[in-house]
């Protein structure tokens, strides 16, 4: 079902239809029937000159008697026809404007008491013969508020349904006319007027992805070179990668460079509260994209609509369904040569239906990791061009260093917010110190200065990060610290280590285990140190059984559970676990196995280095923040070889 077909309505596409429009033309004509009711040819008379000339001359028809319970009682009198003195009275009367029934009433006067003015008039009709009676009728005319009050409950449904309508269109768009306009595609449009600016030389570092996308370019500005020869250009190509690395970016900087429309949306917008709304709104993009053809069409997000099918028939979801169903169609309708290339990006393909990912749709993959040194390097080049002041040490390089892990967005972000603190500083340029501020607090949220720790709790955090410190250290295949602070920071964390992880994808058992133990170093610490255990380790407890669970289950490190892995990506195991109940049972003591073992091994190993402990948690409380250096100096340099890499880990 489709809200409206899209072929309907040139209308409303402008937007200038606004529903308050319908509320105003209503009560206009309400007000319009009130007031059409009043006659300007009505002569006011008087009761006295009623009784006294009018009925004594024969010449009443009929009267009304208006609102005879009310205050604003009053009489309307009708007048034969064959009465009508005047030319200009008959003139009147044969434009319906005066006269006897169904045209208006010649004279009228207020009544100061209805029963009284009843029992005159009965008194005189008694009198009357038959033939000569006064016809009286009784009418009470509404008043406004009567009026208002009646159609109230449908101003209260419209306005329940209006309400409704512009939630579920997301309560975005223009001035009025969405609930028109729900079955429309919201993509944004750059076209002529807004065209994109953004070029590959905005996207920095990228360079595969780059060269991957010049071809797809160049087919878009001229496609005749192609097509001569008879090649097939990619329909699809989905951008995979982590949030944040300039998929919309690379793509925008497609449409800029290729200079063709560009048509963004994101996969959550297709879908809707209401069943055939996504579908329709598909094909009506791709419609608008006909149209402007050569174009690209970007969809964000596109695991929003593009999960695979109900495997699982409690979980099936028939709207989304359709929507991709509707997605797969329209582009199995377009050849690649009409000039339409399709984008998408994601950061889940393996949660996508297999169908999208067929030859003739998105059947090209280019992955867009997080960026490494080098490539963070560019991408502050890039976004430090808009800081006009910086001081004389700011470089791409020393910046890259302080921030691995982060992705271009976030660089953006830093590089706008060390600019923010040097101006609340009052500063004339930014320095190295105000991005060292930006990069905390984008970490863990706003540094709370005025967050208040007891003296007791503060060395608790101290010890409980140093023990994280410690095990970092003196394990071989833990990762490498990059810092340690027990500044307060953002709602959840008292403060954190954050870690260089080795550049690599394959991890040995052991390699695990040391996580496990690093990770557990902070409540190990507490409780060496204090006796007791406190709440500050659940985020490191929820990591390591996620972890420990992963090893046992996933990557079969488990001797007792052997080697099978039990992994699936749509995570649909809630109903069916693919493993026996006797299965689960085992899974479970072993991964308690795991956790007791790496426990007590954290344990005996900050037993063994308490005085490094004491110097590091010492010094933590003294200086809140301690960098690699510092730890060098402290307890002497880290024996196992570490290099520098992309990545970097923070455990609270
Ligand atoms: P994604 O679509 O992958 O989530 P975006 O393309 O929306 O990420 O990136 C958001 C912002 O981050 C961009 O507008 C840009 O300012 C910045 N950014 C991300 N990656 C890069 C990059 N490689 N070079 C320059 N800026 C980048
Ligand atoms: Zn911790």
């Amino acid at each position: 079902m489709d809200f409206l077909p899209e072929n309907e309505e040139p209308k409303k596409k402008k937007g200038g239809f606004n529903s308050y429009w319908l509320f105003g033309l209503l009560i206009v004509a309400l007000l319009a029937t009130q007031f059409l009711t009043l006659n300007l040819n009505i002569k006011p008379t008087t009761e006295d000159e009623f009784f006294r000339k009018l009925v004594p001359s024969g010449d009443v028809a009929q009267i009304t008697i208006v609102n005879k319970d009310r205050e604003d009682a009053r009489v309307e009198v009708y007048i034969k026809e064959d009465s009508l003195k005047t030319k200009k009275q008959y003139s009147d009367f044969k434009q319906n404007k005066i006269g006897f029934a169904n045209k208006g009433p010649l004279y009228s006067f207020e009544l100061t008491s209805a029963t009284s003015f009843k029992d005159k008039l009965d008194a005189i009709q008694s009198q009357t013969p038959f033939e000569k009676l006064i016809k009286v009728k009784n009418e009470t005319q509404k008043s406004i508020f009567d009026l208002l009050l009646s159609v109230l409950p449908f101003i209260l449904l419209f306005g329940v349904w209006f309400f409704l309508m512009r939630k579920a269109s997301g309560g975005m768009g223009g001035p009025g006319g969405q609930i028109f306009n729900i079955g429309k595609s919201k993509a944004n449009l750059y076209d002529k007027d807004t065209k994109v600016s953004v070029t590959f030389d905005d996207v920095a570092g990228l360079d595969e992805a780059k060269e991957e996308v010049k071809e797809v370019v160049d087919f878009l500005k001229n496609p005749k070179k192609y097509t001569a020869l008879g090649a097939k250009i990619p329909k699809g190509v989905l951008l995979v990668g982590p949030p944040g690395t300039g998929k919309t970016l690379l793509a925008k900087a497609m449409a800029g460079e290729a200079q063709v429309p560009f048509f963004s949306i994101s996969g959550s917008d297709f879908v809707e509260m209401f069943v055939g709304v996504g579908a329709s709104r598909v094909r009506d993009l791709f419609k608008q994209a006909r149209e402007k053809a050569p174009c690209i069409i970007f969809i964000d997000e596109i695991d929003a609509v593009g999960r695979a099918r109900g495997k699982n028939m409690m979980q099936s979801n028939d709207e989304r369904e359709s929507t991709l169903n509707q997605l797969l169609v329209e582009m199995d309708g377009f050849s690649g040569d009409k000039g339409i290339i399709m984008l998408a990006a994601t950061n889940r393909p393996d949660v996508l239906d297999s169908a999208l990912l067929r030859p003739g749709r998105f059947d090209r993959q280019i992955s867009i990791d997080k960026p490494d040194q080098k490539g963070r390097e560019q991408i502050f080049k890039v976004h430090l061009k808009k800081l006009t002041k910086l001081g004389p040490n700011v470089t791409p390089e020393k910046l890259a260093s302080l921030t691995p892990g982060f992705a271009g967005a976030e660089i953006a972000n830093v590089c706008n917010e060390a600019a923010l603190v040097a101006a609340r500083k009052e500063k004339s340029q930014v320095e190295v110190e105000d991005f060292n501020e930006a990069v905390d607090r984008s970490i863990g949220g706003l540094e709370k200065k005025n967050k208040i720790i007891s003296p007791h709790e503060k060395e608790i955090i101290a010890y409980h990060e140093a023990g994280h410190a410690i095990c970092g250290w003196y394990l071989e295949h833990a990762h490498p610290l990059l810092k340690v602070t027990i500044i307060p920071r953002g709602i959840a964390a008292l403060g954190y280590a954050q870690y260089l992880p080795k550049e690599q994808y394959l991890y040995r058992t052991e390699q695990l285990l040391d996580e496990i133990c690093m990770t557990l170093g902070g409540r190990a610490a507490e409780e060496i140190v204090f006796g007791k255990i406190s709440t500050g380790a659940q985020n490191d407890l929820q990591r390591i059984t996620q972890l420990s669970y992963a090893m046992v289950t996933v990557y079969g490190m488990n001797e007792k559970v052997g080697n099978v892995s039990f992994y699936d990506p749509q995570q649909d195991t809630t109903f069916t676990k693919p493993y026996s109940d006797d299965t689960a049972k085992v899974i479970d003591e072993e991964v308690r196995k795991l956790i007791d073992t790496a426990y007590k091994r954290t344990v005996a190993l900050l037993t063994e280095k308490r005085e490094q402990l004491n110097k590091i948690a010492e010094a933590l409380l003294a200086k809140e923040i301690l960098f690699k250096s510092d730890l060098d100096e402290l307890i002497g340099k880290r024996l196992f070889d570490e290099e520098p890499v992309p990545v970097a880990i923070t455990i609270d």
